[in-house]
């Protein structure tokens, strides 16, 4: 039982203090002063108590660590996106297949995976029969294909490695993830290559070629792909991928984020990513409602991929993972990718995690 927190689902459009009350690693019941003997009582007064939270950039499969760190941030389903391509995937797979929470993977339309220096330089490493023999034999646990289309790892060969990816992705009708900013291609010429359900990740990379014209100004054929259902993601990261000035005229356009996501891997502690609950603050300073900002970090996220289809919400019958928070009043500094910060008065802080109906350990 997790008493008295501030649950906010936005699944169910809740935002109340209430009482969760978990059985058998499914949530029961969600009321007000839920009467009964519990097993284990967890008191939430103070913080709040949202579903577990779904990052669908990171590269929590390098290794075996990644993952059970992760949980503790409250993430209790991640993907890695492209950490490996056909020649690595394997062990990917299998540290996702490991995972204590749901890890799934987006094979590399490269076959080395990501590369220092760039995967993509000989769109040879592109192989579409190499990377959907991947798939297949890992079916299991792969949900996409991905793509990192910037110049300095891709050339001259964006649109062609994304034809690619198309081409790999389409016999299991998986969506691709494409990793934007610094192109050799305009978005304009990037953008009809994907499909309803594919998704722009990094989605705030400043110039040249992201989805700003030269006077700041979004692109309608930007606007118009989040018209025909392509997502865009935030993606942290920590070089390139975003500048705080891009993202306030984005935002103050009206372009917000679908989902966040971080980017993320076992150092991100000491970089301005720190921890997914830290990238979602970011937006609570940027002035999104917090049941928003809860949405895309669980339920807009857990839509993605059909793997999160029963996730993402704290709705009778669902797996019972839980992420509590804590929102905390101060003086936080935000960073972006180029040393450039923003002083938030909030910031959400990992207060526990439940897993299945499991209380995580923290450390
Ligand atoms: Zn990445």
């Amino acid at each position: 039982m997790i008493r008295g927190g501030l649950v906010i689902d936005p699944s169910v459009g809740l935002d109340a203090i209430r009482d969760v009350a978990i059985t058998g690693g499914k949530i029961v019941a969600v009321d007000a002063n839920l009467t009964g003997e519990a097993k284990e009582t967890i008191d939430a007064r103070g913080k709040i108590v949202a579903p577990g939270l779904i990052d669908i950039h990171t590269h929590a499969g390098r290794g075996k660590e990644g993952p059970e760190l992760a949980l503790k941030d409250g993430v209790t389903g991640w993907v890695d996106a492209g950490s490996g391509g056909a020649d690595n995937i394997d062990q990917v797979a299998a540290v996702a297949r490991g995972a204590p929470q749901i890890g799934r993977v987006l094979v590399n339309i490269a076959r080395t995976g990501v590369a220092a220096g760039g995967e993509l330089h000989d769109i040879n490493a592109a192989n579409v029969a190499l990377a959907q023999g991947a798939i297949a034999r890992n079916r299991d646990v792969v949900v996409g294909v991905k793509a990192r289309l910037s110049e300095n790892v891709a050339g001259t060969n964006d649109l062609e490695a994304l034809r690619r990816a198309q081409e790999a992705a389409a016999p299991f009708n998986l969506p691709v993830m494409i990793h934007i900013g610094q192109t050799y291609s305009p978005m304009r010429a990037i953008l009809p290559l994907l499909k309803r359900g594919d998704i722009v990740t990094h989605m705030y990379a400043p110039a040249p070629n992201g989805i700003l014209d030269d006077q700041g100004r979004l692109f309608a054929d930007v606007a118009g792909a989040r018209r025909r259902g392509i997502i865009f993601d935030f993606g942290n990261g920590v070089a390139d991928h975003f500048d705080w000035p891009t993202v306030e005229r984005a935002v103050k356009q009206g372009f917000w984020p679908d989902t966040f996501s971080t980017d993320w891997n076992v150092m991100s502690k000491t970089t301005g990513v720190v921890d997914f609950p830290n990238v979602i603050s970011k937006f609570i300073m940027l002035g999104m409602p917090l049941s928003q900002v809860i949405a895309c970090a669980t339920v807009n996220a857990a839509r993605v991929f059909p793997s999160f289809d029963n996730r993402g919400t704290l709705n009778v019958g669902a797996p019972a993972d839980v992420a509590m928070l804590e929102l905390r009043d101060g003086t936080f500094e935000f960073v972006d990718n180029y040393k450039g910060t923003r002083t938030g008065r909030q910031r959400l802080f990992p207060a526990g995690t439940v897993i299945e109906g499991k209380t995580v350990q923290r450390a």
